[in-house]
């Protein structure tokens, strides 16, 4: 199986390339050349299996260059009991009023972004240390992203990550999370200034190529190729655990931000998982939404992107959207490269024409959630199921009851726990609660931590770097 990039100009990759690139050097994403197609016989087969033996069977048909064995080895080490809480993984439970729950958040940080990037974590160690190579990771993070990827990396041999964060800016929970990982390899960077500082000063990093080079800088972003396979994954097992046979249909809701979630809803689809509808659902920033019921996307520049109670969805552009695209498009290379031409340029796109091929070809329906939706939905199911949900979970659940249809099954994607947005949880209750928080975090906020202040600098972070790389 080899990767091609969804602006036609790279040359084909194997897994093992996709697996350590970002963006495509000619700005597209990578994606497989052909999408695997499941049969009825196979479909029947993996019912059966357990996460990890599901994971090497939907993974081996696109790791092409990883010795089945060695595949095998590094699912088991990633989906583990000890690891995600359960042997299932990924449980699916029902609330009062029918609606499904698929639990993607028991990983280490409370986020279903675990899911994949404790993958990356094993994959990335293996790949390094069998072609004799090292990587310096460098991010910038407002939260998850940078604390999943932490978590995942931490004790890895061959790989230091160096994530910068807005000094003061994050909550003492998402602080204490990160900071007080003590890892040789992982180094916290606090940056005097907001996240957008932090992410020019990884961009300047990034754009030197000499530095970047010598260092061998790498990054763990949204647009990964491996991420998305990860996360294919448990729309299979979300599936058979919400169905008793493969003659049923389901439809997926996930709230989304980057796209890069509802992506791996989408190649199940197009591999043949019987997926009824995937339901995109939005916060107060919905430019998906708006593509969604228009067909015309419009991304937002910094000042209409807002900060909102479930942070995780402010996004202003869907970085990992270009992959759908690409293949409503009939992977029409040229086409996507116009398009996003027309991006890169402040502007945007219409595929109006295309909308009853996206609703009915594809699936895709979409709705979005405020504050206040949010809030109330929280509320509810506290109130039904005795229960508290996550804010951006909740933007999901508000959708899916929104758009349900008589007798349809939706698997609501668990994005996160509410133990980590404590602020919210209580402004919904309308007084403090005490939102049950996972036994290995008791105590989090009072263990020692371990970050450097730096000043807003990219000449700061640089020689930070050269110094603790020698
Ligand atoms: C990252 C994240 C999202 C958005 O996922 P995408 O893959 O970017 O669409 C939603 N909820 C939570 C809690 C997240 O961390």
């Amino acid at each position: 199986m080899k990767y091609i990039s969804t602006r036609g100009q790279t040359a084909p990759k194997s897994f093992s390339e996709v697996l350590l690139m970002g963006l495509a050097p000619d700005g597209g994403l990578m994606l497989p050349e052909r999408y695997p197609q499941i049969d009825a016989a196979t479909l029947q087969r993996w019912r059966g299996l357990s996460y990890p033996e599901l994971a090497f069977e939907i993974m081996n048909l696109f790791a092409g260059d990883i010795p089945a064995a060695d595949l095998r080895r590094l699912v088991d080490d990633t989906y583990t009991e000890a690891v995600f809480g359960t042997s299932s993984i990924t449980p699916v439970r029902t609330l009062a009023d029918g609606i499904k729950i698929q639990a993607l958040s028991n990983g280490p940080t409370l986020a279903f972004k675990d899911m994949a990037m404790q993958f990356l974590g094993h994959s990335f160690e293996y790949v390094l240390s069998r072609e004799g190579k090292r990587l310096n990771i460098i991010g910038a993070t407002s939260g998850d992203t940078g604390s999943a990827a932490e978590y995942a990396l931490r004790g890895k041999a061959g790989i230091h990550v160096f994530m910068l964060s807005p000094h003061g800016k994050m909550s003492a929970f998402q602080r204490a999370q990160m900071y007080s990982l003590t890892d040789e390899n992982i180094h916290n960077l606090a940056i005097e200034g907001m996240f957008d500082d932090c992410q020019d000063i990884v961009k300047a990093l990034q754009n030197d190529a000499a530095f970047k080079q010598q260092y061998s800088i790498g990054t763990v972003n949204s647009i990964n190729w491996g991420r998305i396979l990860a996360q294919i994954v448990y729309y299979f097992a979300g599936y058979f655990r919400a169905t008793a046979s493969n003659g049923e249909q389901v439809s997926f809701c996930v709230p989304s931000g980057n796209f890069g979630n509802i992506c791996a809803g989408h190649i199940a689809r197009m591999m043949g998982l019987p997926i009824r509808r995937l339901i995109v659902a939005t916060n107060e920033n919905d430019v998906l939404d708006e593509f969604f019921r228009t067909g015309r996307y419009r991304p937002r520049s910094a000042a209409h992107t807002y900060v909102t109670s479930s942070p995780s969805m402010d996004i202003s552009k869907a970085s990992n959207f270009e992959r759908f695209v690409f293949d409503l498009l009939g992977r029409d290379h040229f086409q996507v490269a116009s398009l996003w031409q027309q991006v890169a340029a402040g502007g945007g796109f219409d595929l109006s024409a295309e909308l009853p091929r996206i609703r009915e070809e594809f699936g895709f329906v979409s709705g979005s959630s405020r504050h206040a939706d949010r809030l109330a939905t929280i509320r509810a199911v506290h109130e039904s199921d005795g229960e508290w949900l996550d804010p951006h979970t909740a933007d999901g659940v508000k959708v899916a009851r929104e758009l349900r249809e008589a007798g349809e099954t939706i698997v609501c994607l668990e994005t996160a726990l509410a133990a980590k947005f404590a602020d919210t949880i209580n402004e919904a209750a309308g007084h403090p609660v005490d939102v049950p928080r996972p036994a290995a975090l008791a105590g989090l906020e009072s263990l020692p931590q371990r970050v450097a202040v730096l000043p807003n600098s990219a000449q700061a972070v640089r020689e930070l770097m050269v110094q603790t790389l020698g």
